[in-house]
């Protein structure tokens, strides 16, 4: 049974977006800028801006934020990853010079799209990095926990944030399919991955708020209890009599153990979780169950 504190409630839960866009400090110089649903990071560095990401309905909101707190400009864009809801709004940012990195695979990614809107990075990794830059230390850390292409994780170890785009949503149990994850093994093994750093802000990619060790421990107990529960479902059923009803139709046979898996995995864990700290699960955990099934059936 999972444990959690059903009185949680976020203490800096943001609700005032009357501005259309709210930026936020978590370090000194570190900023969160969020339209509700998108965000980016943004930080100084004392030669100039390093901004992640820029989701297309945010970047609108990019420059007048940065220019609210710095005269810095923005020299630095960093590519999360490479699909195009996270940095659609790249071809608005920065002036001409700007500096472009990404993980290599992303970048042949972007490359290969020839999308006008993600223009192709000008400096590339394939190795975690340590850069340092004016007073600023960061870490770009190579995932994949989410897109097939890759991830990267950046950390500020002096200023413990990190930034993992689309694997939470802080409040929220995760979106459809586990966030889309185009890698379960990677998506699973991701929480006590990142949780091994030392960090307080967890910049998550979505929602209005900024999500806490709290929020990655919670969705990691959700996860592991979708994952656990689909697994002894799948193995306390009768294969052999589910298949002998449509002995003619192997294939039928092999959907409903699909269907019959999901069914009452979504049941038990609605059960456990409908009431419980996260909001979502109506609309989400059937998803989730389905994805672990072809996970736990077809990859484990
Ligand atoms: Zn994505």
């Amino acid at each position: 049974m999972p444990t959690f504190a059903r009185t949680h409630v976020q203490p800096d839960h943001i609700t005032d977006l009357t501005a259309g866009f709210l930026t936020r400090e978590v370090a000194p110089g570190v900023f969160v800028l969020t339209n509700g649903n998108y965000q980016s990071l943004f930080f100084t560095t004392g030669e100039g801006v390093v901004l992640v990401d820029a989701p297309e309905p945010l970047v609108r909101f990019i420059e007048p934020a940065v220019a609210d707190v710095t005269d810095e400009p923005i020299t630095t864009l960093v590519y999360s990853h490479g699909h195009s809801d996270h940095i659609g709004g790249a071809h608005l940012v920065g002036s001409g010079d700007l500096e472009i990195i990404a993980e290599k695979s992303t970048a042949e990614f972007v490359e290969s799209k020839q999308d006008p809107r993600r223009p192709v990075p000008t400096w590339t990794f394939e190795t975690d990095q340590t850069i340092r830059k004016g007073f600023r230390t960061f870490q770009l850390i190579r995932e994949g926990f989410h897109s097939a292409e890759g991830d990267v994780v950046v950390y500020l170890p002096d200023e413990k944030v990190m930034v993992a785009i689309d694997l939470i949503g802080p409040g929220w149990v995760p979106l459809h399919a586990f966030d889309i994850t185009e890698n379960m093994y990677r998506y699973l093994g991701a929480f006590d991955r990142l949780l091994a750093y030392d960090f307080d802000a967890f910049i998550s990619g979505h929602t209005a708020d900024v999500a806490r060790r709290y929020d990655v421990e919670i969705t990691e107990e959700y996860t592991f209890d979708v994952y656990e529960t689909v697994k002894r479902i799948h193995g306390e059923l009768n294969f052999e009599e589910l298949l002998a009803e449509d002995r003619d139709n192997e294939q039928a046979g092999i959907k409903k153990i699909i269907d019959v898996t999901t069914e009452r995995a979504t049941e038990e864990l609605k059960s456990r979780w409908l009431d419980g700290p996260m909001k979502g699960v109506e609309l989400w955990t059937e998803s989730h169950s389905l994805a672990m099934v072809l996970y736990v059936r077809w990859t484990d």
